[in-house]
Formats: structure tokens, C-alpha cells, sequence
């Protein structure tokens, strides 16, 4: 029986639907800009966060990095959360192609980076300091549990970073996560950002990408770097079929995962021992109390005999993720499996 794959978001499959518009796609050579299906791809992107223009790019990591590398010259400095991505899970990509000097600020636990600290960390006109240019948020956060930054937050950065002369990213990679939680439309979470990057690759399903989005002036600024960092693609247009299929399509569906996210954590509470926190969107965090007899690798590989596939993030605590892949019996399936082993 194919295992319940509750890892991460990243291993969904590409619907019938992408795989059509895959075949078929019209394409040309993107480097010369001549790819329609990239291009349509860009639009509709750039569209779908109100920015003047969109760039598709590899990966998350890549769209990134790129911005980074646009915003930030060597030895000039980034203010990222000490629990975010960038800081954590790029092999610090910022620091070794770009010279970008990283500080790092406390996540608060709801994924935030306090104003009081942001205002605090930009360093003043001083010939001995390397001269603040960038903060970096994360929407939804990943490690703070899969969380989302309000509208009203994400404004209240902006206009630090507007008085400061700062420029604001936003690591958006399931930026689509927050705004169906919230019911809202993205743009009102990247409104007050110059650039976002966002993933197709996750809960949208498409096999490939992200699209870095800003005004024209910053994409043709990326184009280049992307082209430096070898991310460059031919007929593209194979790939960018499927993320408009995912954009078309597969937005709103994410209130499903996030449903599901919250049945699942519902269950896990029920079970003696578990200490499980409330999901946000599609993540389920939990750990343990003294009472389970497991670290997580043994929990782990209890759930794979089970037919349940799972990911630990920290000692004694792991990580669920609900996506298209789940349905309504996985979720039964993995609770059934849980109370299974914790009976025993
Ligand atoms: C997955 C992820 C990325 C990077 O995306 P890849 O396509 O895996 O390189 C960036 N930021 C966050 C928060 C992510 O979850």
C-alpha cells in the first residue's frame, strides 16, 4: 500500500490537469525571453501579488537568493529571523555568493520579528558599521509552526522600512497558505513588500519553481543574477505550464489541507501524552511528554511501519503536513495508526 507521505508539502504530485498543459505547452527560449508559457506564467504571477513583474526561477532558494543579491552589495546587511528559512535551510547562500552580512533577530513565537527589535537593529551612520540595507520575513513561517503574519504587521514593516530606507523581501514560499487562512487576498500580504518570492511546488502541486516578483526595474535586475547563478532555463515553458495550472487552480483547495491539519491535531490531542499545538495552516507540530517511551527516530519508524510517513524537526518533535496527496481516510488512517502504537 503507498504510504500516507506527511513529510512535507513538497512531495505532491502534479495533478492530470498539469500533466495535460505540461504536454502541450507552447515554448520557446526563455533566456531570449521567448518562452509564452513562461511569460503568461510571470504575468499571471506578478498579477496574483500586484507587483509590476514576475521572474520564474528553479526553486524557493534560488528566488531567494536572487533577491537578496539585487537588494544587497557585499558586506551590506540583512535583517532575517533567527528560525527563518533563509537564515537556516539555504546553506547560507546569502553569505557565500553575496557577501551579505546576516543578523539575525528572535522569531517571536508567533513567527514575527518584533518592531522594537527591527528599529533597534538598524544600525546608524557610522564608519564603523557595515550599513543596514534589507529585512527578510517569512509568510507563512515554517519553523514557528506553519504560522501566518497578518496584513496589519507586515504594513506596520513596511513603513519601517519605508522611514529607513530599507528594502523589504518576503520569503513567501507558501505565501498562498497565509492568505486563504486568513481570507484574503495575497496582495494585501505583499503590498507593503518590494519583492516575494513564492513556491508552486508545494501544496500548488507543480513538480518545478517559484517566481521572484517586484517592480520591472528589480525583475530586470534578477534576470540577471539568475542568469549568473546558472538558473537561466531553455523551453521552460514545460515547467511554467504546470504553475499555471497551480495558480489557476490549486489556491483555493489549501483550506482543505488546512481543515485537515486542524482534524488531525484534534485527534492527536484526544491521545494521552501528546502535546500537540494548534495548527495555522497545514503544519502540525507535536511533542511528547515523559510518558511515551520514544525519541522521535524511534516514533518515526514506528508510523513507516504503520504506513505513515513523517519528518522530525527537533528532538522529541514532528512534523505533519497536509496537502493535496491526504484526503479524508489518510487522516483516519494516521490516527489510527497513532493510537496503535501509543496503546501499546
Ligand atoms: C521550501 C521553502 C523555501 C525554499 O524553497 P525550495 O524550492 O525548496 O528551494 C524557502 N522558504 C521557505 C519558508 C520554505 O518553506
Amino acid at each position: 500500500m503507498k504510504p500516507i507521505d506527511l513529510r512535507s508539502d513538497t512531495v505532491t504530485q502534479p495533478t492530470e490537469a498539469m500533466r495535460r498543459a505540461m504536454a502541450y505547452a507552447e515554448v520557446g527560449d526563455d533566456v531570449y525571453g521567448e518562452d509564452p508559457t513562461v511569460n503568461r506564467l510571470q504575468e499571471l504571477a506578478a498579477e496574483k501579488v500586484g507587483k509590476e513583474a514576475g521572474l520564474f526561477v528553479p526553486s524557493g532558494t534560488m528566488g531567494n537568493l536572487i533577491a537578496l543579491l539585487v537588494h544587497c552589495r557585499r558586506g551590506e546587511e540583512m535583517l532575517v529571523g533567527n528560525r527563518s528559512h533563509i537564515f537556516l535551510s539555504e546553506r547560507g547562500g546569502a553569505s557565500a555568493l553575496g557577501g551579505i552580512h546576516s543578523r539575525q533577530l528572535p522569531n517571536q513565537p508567533d513567527g514575527s520579528l518584533a518592531l522594537s527589535d527591527l528599529q533597534a537593529a538598524i544600525r546608524p551612520d557610522d564608519i564603523h558599521d557595515p550599513v543596514t540595507r534589507l529585512i527578510c520575513l517569512e509568510n507563512t513561517h515554517n519553523e514557528c509552526g506553519g504560522v501566518y503574519q497578518s496584513p496589519q504587521y507586515v504594513h506596520q514593516v513596511g513603513e519601517l522600512a519605508r522611514r529607513y530606507g530599507l528594502s523589504l523581501h518576503l520569503d513567501g514560499a507558501r505565501l498562498f497558505n497565509a492568505a486563504v487562512a486568513q481570507g484574503i487576498d495575497a496582495r494585501e500580504l505583499t503590498a507593503p513588500v518590494d519583492s516575494v518570492t513564492f513556491c508552486l511546488s508545494k501544496g500548488l502541486c507543480a513538480p518545478v519553481g517559484s517566481v521572484l516578483c517586484g517592480s520591472r526595474a528589480f525583475i530586470a535586475e534578477a534576470r540577471k543574477v539568475r542568469k549568473m547563478l546558472g538558473g537561466g532555463m531553455r523551453q521552460a515553458g514545460i515547467l511554467a505550464a504546470a504553475g499555471i495550472v497551480a495558480l489557476e487552480t490549486m489556491i483555493d483547495r489549501l483550506a482543505e489541507d488546512h481543515a485537515r491539519a486542524r482534524w488531525l491535531a484534534d485527534g492527536l490531542k484526544q491521545l494521552p501524552g501528546l502535546l500537540v499545538d494548534e495548527p495555522a495552516t497545514n503544519m502540525v507540530f507535536f511533542s511528547w511528554d515523559e510518558s511515551i517511551p520514544y525519541d522521535e527516530r524511534r516514533l518515526i519508524a514506528e508510523l513507516r511501519a504503520q504506513g505513515v510517513l513523517a519528518g522530525s524537526v527537533a528532538p522529541r518533535r514532528i512534523r505533519l503536513v497536509t496537502h493535496y496527496g491526504i484526503d479524508d481516510s489518510d487522516i483516519e488512517q494516521t490516527l489510527r495508526a497513532f493510537r496503535a502504537i501509543l496503546s501499546r
